[in-house]
């Protein structure tokens, strides 16, 4: 027979949140036609890579544009060469041109945290705690909480007693008596901020943010390697794939490493050792 113990743990599991999942919203077009049309005007041609996505012949455009090096005035450098160019000569203003709109789920309250710090070139819309009801909410656990019985025992323990606790005080504060909103929306949002003041760090939140290259490419720079930041890293080493695939131009300059505790980091190829934050 299952120790009671044990069967209390298997359906505490369930507050556990899926892994991190960034999901790819939008992401940048071109109108090629349009601009063959202007480059008819101006009575010059453009030699296009082939195989490019839109986000890197926006880039390469845009690029050009700065010095109309088309035509005659091109030289034999593919898009990936003239993209890794302009980011040598820290041309890169240019990259603000391709943005992509991501959704990020299955992160923790205080990742968001860290990711709304980026203040330039973002965008964010975040799950509200005072419009959503968060007694269902499921936490984040840390990998290394995970990893180690006891300790995923004491959270799973808290974490759902801090679940309760918030549907408990959410009903104590549901008395139209001593309250004075008229608005009913009013009256939960001031329940549920009340009440959310009880959840933590680990709370789950779903996030969507709209960011450009050149922001992407500096998030990744300073956040991808803080070897003690799992979730930071799971979530770079998710973005870097991600960016990866739509662009590859955009961070060529880029790679995943698998560090000893069996998670990546995101660093920079001429970033050296001694520089990923440790
Ligand atoms: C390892 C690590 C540890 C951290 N620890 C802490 C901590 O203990 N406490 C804490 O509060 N934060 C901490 N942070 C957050 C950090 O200070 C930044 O707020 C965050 O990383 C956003 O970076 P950013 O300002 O470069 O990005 P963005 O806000 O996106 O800015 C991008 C760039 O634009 C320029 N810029 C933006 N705003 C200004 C401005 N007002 N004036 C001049 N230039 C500007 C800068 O060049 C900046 O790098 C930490 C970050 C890391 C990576």
């Amino acid at each position: 027979v299952t120790p009671i113990t044990e069967v209390l743990h298997d359906q505490l599991l369930e507050l556990i949140a899926a892994a991190p999942h960034l999901h790819v919203l939008s992401r940048p077009s071109i109108n090629l036609s349009e601009f063959r049309y202007f480059l008819s005007k101006e009575d010059t041609s453009w030699a296009q890579t082939i195989g490019t996505s839109p986000a890197e012949d926006v880039i390469e455009i845009a690029g050009r544009i700065c010095y109309m090096s088309f035509g005659k005035s091109q030289s034999n450098k593919s898009n990936s060469e003239y993209i890794s160019h302009l980011i040598a000569e820290e041309h890169e203003s240019v990259l603000e041109h391709a943005s992509w709109t991501f959704l990020l789920t299955g992160v923790s309250r205080a990742f968001s945290h860290q990711l709304v710090r980026h203040r330039v070139g973002f965008s964010f819309s975040q799950l509200s705690q005072q419009y959503h009801d968060e007694h269902k909410a499921r936490f984040v656990i840390p990998e290394e909480i995970k990893s180690d019985e006891n300790a995923k025992k004491h959270w799973l323990d808290l974490m759902n007693r801090i679940r309760r606790e918030y549907e408990a005080i959410s009903r104590d504060l549901n008395s139209e008596e001593i309250n004075g909103y008229a608005a009913p929306r009013e009256l939960r949002r001031s329940i549920r901020t009340a009440a959310r003041s009880v959840l933590p760090n680990a709370t789950e939140t779903k996030i969507v943010f709209s960011a450009n290259a050149r922001a992407l490419r500096h998030f990744l720079k300073i956040r991808g390697s803080v070897i003690g930041d799992i979730e930071m890293r799971r979530v770079c080493t998710l973005l870097y794939q991600s960016l990866y695939r739509e662009a590859p131009s955009v961070v060529a300059d880029f790679q995943t490493m698998m560090q000893e505790d069996g998670y990546p980091i995101v660093v920079q190829k001429k970033q050296k050792a001694d520089k990923i934050v440790s």
